[in-house]
């Protein structure tokens, strides 16, 4: 009987626990174990939750989720066997409950669940021994027919469903199977796959998985496959859909005692390497909209115990009608259907077309990324290809992928550098302007500096990278709405594979180029907790946005011939740094060697709308990064550079503007003074100030450990700038070089390069090339320290990178101003 219909004060021995897996696990959790005895504690008949005890805890289930257990009871034990002694009475009646308990638990119930003519009835006749009516055409199994056989100890229970190419509801069949499936769970879904026609026939797998069932597939008409000399990795197959993959001609018998072994596997519980619940991944858009509704669905505790909420999510996105009705008149209704509605707008501008289509393209791409690694096609069916299979001929060649690579990557960083140098020029001339008109419309003291060289250049300093932010971005979004960015996984994938990573880890490496924030957050897409890990750990070595102004102000000031070169050698060398550390954690993870997919999306013109939304986004970011945290820092380190104020600069600067002025030479109480040598004795005695200030205090305490590398404590300074956000490297640089209280002796020079010129007069070019290297490693930022422990869910993971990238920055650095030194 059922665990509900027990009544308050009886026990019973738990037989089986049935429904989807999420909820069947979340009940073995509980205690809820075959086997077990379980009595209840009060259950009056319009009550619920009903109260139970289980290995002496008390706990209530909901009466829907307690219909979800089947128990024997002491009357049914009772009647099953004459009682014996009085003294034995209790005894015997226990065990023979647990021993009919037993007996249900080896009552198996196996459907088959396939495509129409892809050989379930043939499987129902050998495995049953029946004869069913075998025929070549569709639709000839109306009904469900049942079979009994023994296998191994248990009774299995065979039931041939119709034949269906998906478990949508258009069609009566279709309706059908699905109410097999939810309505009365099986232990066991046999899927029968046709593998002449395997990408058709694992589409229904797919929703199969979304469902959440005990499933095992039969590979069938694995005799075809062979004659046609295809291979196919059916144990890879497996891991990679985390459901077994058995091989079986049902015409001849062959490999189905193997199957029904799998399917006792399955049923007692099989290891992960065996079975496990993925969720195949829609893409990150259509994630989101699945994670809202399924959100709102969770709320509703009565769909638990039949549904997975993530299933019931993904087809009501579909528009399914029997969802829809099952979900009509419930709480979370109305809030479904809003979310919904809002979804489908929102997928409808991305990805340009509606949630339905696009939940099926992200299944295909699934099965298609499986079937690239697992299938090898004696030769390829030239007149069945597609627009997509032509252009992964070229992009995927054994010749031609890696040179199309390489040749995408340079033409983002070329473009990102050389167009972008335009709107960066106006956008510089714009700020000098602005500093200027500023500048001189208030008069001299410590509110137009603040304004000037605080504000203004601080904030100036960092917003001419936008162009280059925007551009880098544009190239991402495009390379990965167009299905490019998948390929290239496939491509790096075994090269991944020697330090640890996986293909997979490449799209969120691409990204930290952007920012290294989403791209820790990307990682989420990688299955395995190693590959995960250690793409977390190197991400820090990809050069962020943040710190490109760095380069292109270090490099323009240094090496103007050259500054792409010394570009691109920045780049690669983290790179390389990110390859050598992957290589050393590898030997420090835990391996768990769990394949999973890389979904191989059709390609598609991304549409102008995404390219444009996934930019903006990140530019918006930058902008609101720029209006509050930078522009709090760049006030916050004026401050500190401008006090404690020296007023021997501030008369000497006084007098060397009237002498400008008045063009007269001044005399004091050494004699007379030229206007060269009252500009220089301003200098000193701003180099004197500055060193003096708070910040140059601080700067001098890093002097100890960066002097080595030949970073003075400007830089050093700027260095600990950095730690907050790595743009606020420039803007210090900017805040205390600036031209604000020094005095250039050439007073022609362009405002824009003052900074650049005032750099290279203070610095060696070998300590600038270290500074750079130094900057490109140390210590990401703040953010990137919390999302690293955030994704992680270990303060260990973060601070182990931080203190990583730090020594490798140190030493790295110390190497290269070494080496450029001699
Ligand atoms: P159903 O529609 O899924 O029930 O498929 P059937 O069992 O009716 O089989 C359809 C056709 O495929 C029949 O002609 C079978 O003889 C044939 N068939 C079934 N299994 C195999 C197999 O493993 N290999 C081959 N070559 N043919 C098979
Ligand atoms: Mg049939």
């Amino acid at each position: 009987m059922l665990l509900s219909e027990l009544e308050t004060g009886k026990s019973g021995v738990i037989a089986k626990v049935n429904g989807h897996g999420g909820f069947r696990k979340r009940l073995i959790e509980m205690g809820f174990i075959s086997g077990k005895k379980v009595s209840v504690v009060l259950n009056a008949p319009l009550r619920d939750p009903i109260e139970y005890e289980i290995l002496g805890y008390k706990l209530s289930l909901r009466r829907e989720e307690a219909s979800m257990i089947e128990v024997i009871s002491e009357e049914e034990a009772r009647s099953n066997e004459p009682i014996g002694s009085k003294i034995s009475e209790e005894v015997a009646i226990e065990a023979e409950m647990e021993r009919l308990a037993d007996a249900r638990r080896r009552e198996i119930r196996v459907v088959l669940v396939g495509n129409p003519n892809c050989g379930k009835t043939s499987l129902f006749n050998i495995a049953s021994g029946a004869h069913e009516h075998v025929g070549n055409y569709s639709g000839v199994t109306v009904d469900a027919k049942e079979g009994h056989f023994e296998w191994k100890g248990y009774k299995i229970v065979l039931v041939d469903l119709p034949g269906t190419y998906s478990l949508s509801s258009y069609s009566p069949e279709e309706l059908y199977v699905r109410k097999n499936l939810t309505e009365v769970v099986p232990d066991v879904v046999i899927n029968v796959v046709d593998s002449s026609n395997i990408e058709r026939n694992l589409y229904l797998t797919t929703q199969l998985i979304d469902m959440n069932l005990r499933t095992v597939i039969a590979l069938n008409m694995y005799d075809e496959l062979i004659s046609k000399g295809d291979e196919i990795d059916t144990v890879q197959l497996g891991k990679l859909f985390g459901v077994p993959v058995c091989p079986t001609v049902s015409r001849s018998g062959e490999g189905v005692p193997r199957l029904f072994d799998t399917v006792l596997d399955i049923y007692k519980g099989a290891s992960a390497s065996v079975a496990r619940h993925i969720h195949i991944n829609h893409g990150a858009e259509l994630e989101k909209s699945i994670d809202r509704v399924r959100g709102a669905l969770i709320q509703d505790m009565s769909l638990r115990s039949k549904y997975s909420a993530r299933y019931l999510a993904i087809k009501y996105l579909e528009g399914d009608s029997a969802v829809e009705s099952i979900l009509s008149g419930r709480p979370c209704t109305e809030e479904i259907a809003r979310i919904r509605a809002e979804e489908e707008l929102r997928i409808k501008e991305i990805l340009g077309t509606n949630c339905e289509s696009a939940i099926v393209d992200a299944k295909y791409a699934f099965i298609n990324g499986a079937l690239t690694e697992t299938w090898r096609q004696h030769r390829e069916i030239k007149h069945r290809r597609t627009f997509t299979d032509r252009i992964d001929s070229i992009v995927t060649n054994k010749w031609a992928a890696f040179p199309i690579f390489v040749l995408l990557l340079y033409l983002m960083f070329f473009v990102t550098f050389t167009v972008g140098q335009y709107p960066m020029d106006w956008i510089e001339a714009g700020i000098d302007y602005i500093r200027s008109v500023v500048g001189s419309a208030m008069s001299d003291g410590w509110f137009r500096s603040l304004l000037v060289d605080g504000c203004i250049a601080g904030v100036g300093s960092v917003l001419v990278f936008l162009p280059n932010i925007l551009i880098l971005y544009c190239f991402i979004s495009l390379l990965e709405d167009s299905g490019y960015m998948a390929r290239a996984a496939f491509i790096v994938d075994k090269l991944m594979h020697h330090l640890g990573l996986h293909g997979k880890s490449f799209i969120p490496m691409v990204m930290g180029f952007g920012c290294n924030v989403p791209a820790i957050m990307a990682t989420r897409t990688i299955e395995s907790r190693k590959s995960r890990l250690i793409t977390i750990f190197i991400i820090p070595f990809m050069s962020c946005a943040g710190r490109l102004p760095i380069f292109v102000l270090i490099a323009g000031a240094f090496f103007p011939g050259n500054a792409p070169l010394v570009l691109l050698g920045i780049y690669l060398l983290g790179v390389v740094m990110a390859i050598v550390s992957a290589l050393i954690i590898k030997r420090f993870v835990r391996d768990d060697d769990l394949p999973f997919v890389m979904e191989l999306p059709p390609y598609r013109v991304p549409t102008g709308k995404a390219i444009w939304r996934h930019t903006w986004e990140k530019g918006r970011q930058y902008l609101q990064k720029m209006a509050t945290t930078i522009l709090v820092c760049s006030v916050l380190i004026w401050f500190l550079g401008y006090f404690p104020r020296s007023e021997k600069l501030d008369t000497a600067s006084a007098a060397y503007s009237q002498m400008v002025e008045n063009q007269e030479v001044l005399a004091d109480s050494s004699g007379v003074v030229s206007l060269e040598e009252q500009a220089a004795l301003v200098n000193r005695l701003y180099e004197e100030q500055q060193a003096g200030s708070y910040i140059g205090r601080l700067g001098k305490a890093t002097e100890p450990v960066l002097a080595p590398l030949g970073i003075n404590w400007k830089m050093g300074v700027s260095l600990l700038t950095g730690i907050a956000a790595k743009e606020l490297v420039v803007s210090s640089l900017g805040v205390m070089y600036s031209q604000g209280a020094k005095i250039s002796q050439d007073q022609d020079l362009q405002e824009d390069s003052a900074l650049r010129q005032a750099l290279a007069d203070d610095i060696s070019w070998p300590s600038a090339l270290a500074f750079m290297v130094f900057v490109l490693l140390y210590f990401p930022c703040i953010a990137t320290f919390v999302a690293i422990k955030n994704e992680t869910g270990k303060w260990r993971w973060a601070i182990g990178t931080c203190a990583y990238t730090m020594i490798v920055a140190w030493f790295m650095a110390l190497l290269t101003h070494i080496l450029c030194s001699l």
